[in-house]
């Protein structure tokens, strides 16, 4: 029997790369505008990392990492997300010492969450964040949803729907999870079997519940903005003014709390086309406990995080189709034996050069030679026979006009710099 991938795995293949590529150098170009620093960290780290960052009360860590046992008998977890190991690193490395502050930092990379597999959920994931760490003005709040605005209008999404919520500093947050703990216990027992752990564990998570959504006090729950104190009420203003100044709509929802334990202030959304349906393109928010709750100092942070599998659904469900260069430049047609061994050294100079080039290796028939030519969308096809081989000569034809000319062999290369579009 053949070896099959892992369930929930998916290869990208040759064809489809491009995109990946694409967007990645999108997401590279907007962190260098918003002056974000591509950062890589380790795809494992010790599980503890994500149980004290992640919360242990979170699906993530309950249900969902792959953690296994080294052969020195440590605890390993594969990343189920990128901020916990972000801020370990940023403790570790004792960049809070840095004179540049706030420390604005990028990754790209996969993910992994042992999850049921469906469109637009897989167990290895790709996404693409940012973490700003070291500020407490609402500007680098503002700054972070701009940035993912930005970058997805860059790719050309156009139905996307900001949704934003605030969950306040500790004290509102203690004061509103009373008030939830109140409101839900008389019914607790309707509600499934997570949501009767959050009641203590985290209630807020309650109101994230897919399985009792329905349920009547889901609807009646108090929201969050009725306790918020006026320090986070004024933060959560300034936030929402500054979105306002740089022309971001969005939409408040009290009911986005968030998967994740460690957020606090600003939690924000975007919503997109999706499998089908409207569907979560991107989660933040800011956390500011987190960098002492994993041994560094009191140090706020904000950031997000979106998948990439998904942004390319919601690419196909808009119909955006992104510009990618998929031509080679110059694809080299020899016949006879002379003038295929000419040809490797031609080709050899020419990629040398910096231009992309091939030429068959199948010892393919001369139209043969010119089907894989435009299999592989080559500008110009460059041929050479035994006769123009003795007269140092080769024949180029501009693929997308038809023109053919004669040129000295050794001029090729300049003429295709010259002749190309690119
Ligand atoms: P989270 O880290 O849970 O806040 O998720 C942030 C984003 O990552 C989501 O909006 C998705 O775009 C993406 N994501 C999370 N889990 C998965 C998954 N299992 N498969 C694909 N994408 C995911």
């Amino acid at each position: 029997m053949s070896i099959q991938i892992p369930r929930g795995t998916q290869d990208i293949l040759p064809d489809e790369i491009s995109i990946w590529q694409y967007i990645e150098e999108q997401a590279r170009l907007v962190f260098k505008q918003f002056n974000y620093h591509e950062i890589r960290t380790p795809i494992f780290e010790s599980t503890e990392l994500f149980q004290r960052g992640v919360g242990d009360s979170t699906d993530i860590v309950q249900k969902e990492m792959y953690t296994f046992e080294d052969r020195g008998g440590r605890s390993l977890t594969l990343r189920p997300e990128g901020t916990a190991s972000i801020v370990r690193s940023f403790v570790e490395n004792k960049m809070f010492g840095l004179p540049n502050q706030p420390v604005k930092l990028g990754y790209i990379g996969p993910m992994f969450r042992y999850e049921r597999p469906q469109s637009g959920r897989t167990r290895q994931f790709t996404q693409i964040g940012v973490e700003a760490l070291g500020s407490n003005d609402p500007s680098i709040d503002a700054e972070v949803i701009a940035l993912a605005m930005t970058l997805y209008h860059n790719l050309g999404l156009k139905n996307l729907k900001l949704v934003l919520n605030s969950l306040g500093d500790p004290e509102s947050r203690q004061a509103y999870r009373e008030a939830l703990i109140e409101h839900f216990k008389p019914s607790i027992n309707e509600f499934c079997s997570d949501c009767q752990k959050r009641l203590e564990q985290n209630p807020l998570r309650i109101l994230d519940c897919k399985v009792d959504r329905e349920h009547p006090a889901m609807k009646t729950a108090p929201s969050i903005l009725d306790y918020l104190n006026s320090e986070s009420r004024s933060y959560f203003d300034q936030v929402k003014k500054m979105l306002d100044d740089m022309g971001i709509s969005y939409i408040i929802d009290p009911n986005l709390v968030r998967g994740l334990d460690y957020y606090n202030h600003t939690t924000f959304e975007i919503m997109g086309e999706g499998f089908g349906a409207i569907t979560t393109l991107l989660g933040g928010g800011r956390y500011n406990g987190l960098v002492s709750e994993l041994g560094g100092p009191e140090v706020p942070g904000v950031g997000f995080a979106f998948g990439v599998e998904r942004l390319l659904l919601a690419l196909q469900a808009e119909n955006v189709m992104l510009p990618i260069n998929e031509t080679i430049d110059c694809f080299l047609v020899a016949i006879g034996e002379k003038a295929k061994e000419k040809s490797v050294p031609i080709l050899f100079n020419l990629r040398n050069a910096g231009l992309s080039a091939d030429k068959d290796y199948m010892d393919r028939k001369v139209k043969g030679q010119f089907k894989q030519a435009d299999r592989l969308k080559a500008q110009f096809v460059a041929t050479l026979g035994e006769e123009e081989l003795e007269k140092n000569i080769i024949n180029v034809k501009n693929m997308t006009t038809g023109e053919q000319e004669q040129i000295a062999i050794n001029e090729l290369e300049a003429y295709l710099q010259k002749h190309l579009q690119r």
